[in-house]
């Protein structure tokens, strides 16, 4: 593309959903703005999200369904740009959308839908594009007011607000980087350590913790994490480990060397079904009773596993009853790490919120410095929540850029 200036008012590092969220925010308030990317499209996380259909929003999104190192952080621009006010964006270009479950918002067509979106409120705003440009060099430019420089294989370019909406390390291979983190670095602000989340688990190979002779068997389940942080959906055993919604969302939580605890028969006291069959005489196999309520499979595992023998119902001691009873709710899996970046919906940590205030997302030590999205240490839950911080913190900014 051409540009007839170099400066702008506005730039923006990033054309994903919080870059474009803030860019035509600030364009719509009459600021000369600039989305700069190094992939040759813009949105590209946004086509991939919620299996081509994108899970917008969530509606019932709120600060606990994020994990940052402060909790409250979130809550300023989650009250000025809610579910709600993304709703009636989707509504206004009549984008068809259902809700699947748990308030999670989907596009009834494609994820599409949600970059055209952006892309024309951009337009209409006056927001440039320059994409498929390398960044090369930031500074800091030496005057009484902001203003930064941004070198990149398309030119120098200089703006008074520069915005940092690079996203997380997740998905490498669809242009993720950590050029925000050494943006941050750069200017020394602290970052979160950061780690792959939403990815699931892997499992050792051999042992009680070796679960690969399921692989591909889903159970209703609840999985909890930290002792008191509980999911309650589906775990799909894989070959290498536990995916699913309630283990993508326990990876969230979860940090190397911790056990996660999963109930296979949540809602419901398996001792006083099995201990009443006992009394009533049942000859059956444990493993064939157990079936009853979850796959024969997993039945048979959990067996194998946790009683002495394969016997009938009514040879099972009270004690061991008991004992296995406890183990079928409370069972401790002991995951030997996340499946990393190049399948994690979302990079946990990222730049410090004791750094930005969280009516802005300005640098309280660098003016004209902002940073929103992922890259920033505020992750949310599998369900839509990402996205929502996408959208409110990429709105906080462009208000005020
Ligand atoms: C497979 C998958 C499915 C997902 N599904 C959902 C979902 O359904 N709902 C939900 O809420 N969340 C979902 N997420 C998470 C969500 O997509 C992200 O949290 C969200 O897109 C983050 O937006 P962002 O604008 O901060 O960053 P991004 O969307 O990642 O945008 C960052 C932009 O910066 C650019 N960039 C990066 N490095 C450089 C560089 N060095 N130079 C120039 N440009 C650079 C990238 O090309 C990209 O365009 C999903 C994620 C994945 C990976």
């Amino acid at each position: 593309m051409e540009h007839s200036h170099s400066n702008f008012d506005v730039i923006i590092l990033g054309g994903g959903g919080a870059g474009m969220m803030c860019g035509m925010q600030a364009g719509q308030r009459g600021r000369k703005v600039l989305i700069m990317d190094h992939a040759k499209k813009i949105g590209g996380k946004i086509l991939i999200s919620g299996g081509g259909r994108c899970n917008f929003t969530n509606i019932g999104a709120s600060a606990q369904n994020y994990v940052s190192e402060n909790s409250h952080f979130c809550k300023s621009a989650f009250s000025r740009y809610t579910p709600e006010d993304f709703i009636a964006l989707i509504k206004k270009h009549r984008i068809p959308f259902h809700e699947k479950k748990l308030g999670q918002l989907f596009c009834d067509r494609t994820a599409q839908d949600i970059v055209k979106l952006l892309k024309s409120e951009c337009d209409d705003a006056g927001v440039q594009f320059l994409l498929d440009c390398k960044i090369d060099s930031i500074s800091k430019i030496e005057s009484d007011r902001p203003g930064f420089e941004i070198k990149s294989a398309k030119g120098t370019f200089t703006c008074q607000s520069l915005v940092v909406a690079t996203g997380g390390l997740s998905i490498p291979k669809i242009g993720a980087t950590g050029l925000g983190y050494q943006i941050a670095k750069q200017f020394k602000l602290t970052c979160v350590a950061t780690a792959p989340a939403l990815d699931g688990f892997t499992l050792p190979p051999q042992g009680p913790h070796a679960w690969s002779d399921l692989s591909g068997l889903a159970v209703d389940c609840t999985v909890t994490c930290k002792s008191s942080i509980t999911f309650r959906e589906n775990i799909l055993f894989t070959h290498a480990g536990l995916s699913g919604p309630a283990a993508l969302q326990a990876s969230l939580h979860w940090h190397p060397g911790e056990s996660i605890w999963v109930d296979f028969l949540p809602g419901r006291s398996s001792f006083a079904w099995l201990s009443h069959q006992k009394r009533a005489g049942s000859r059956t196999l444990a493993r064939n009773l157990l079936s009853e309520a979850i796959p024969s499979r997993l039945a048979q595992k959990l067996c194998e596993l946790a009683l002495p023998g394969d016997d009938p119902l009514v040879r099972i001691s009270d004690r061991d009853l008991e004992a296995f009873c406890e183990k079928l709710h409370h069972w401790e899996i002991r995951p030997a790490g996340t499946v990393g970046y190049s399948k994690a919906e979302v990079t946990r940590g990222g730049v410090s919120t004791d750094e930005l205030s969280s009516k802005t997302m300005e640098a309280k030590k660098v003016p004209g410095l902002y940073f929103i999205g992922e890259v920033v240490d505020v992750t949310g839950w599998l369900g839509g929540y990402n996205f929502q911080w996408a959208w409110a913190s990429g709105w906080a900014a462009g208000q005020v850029i």
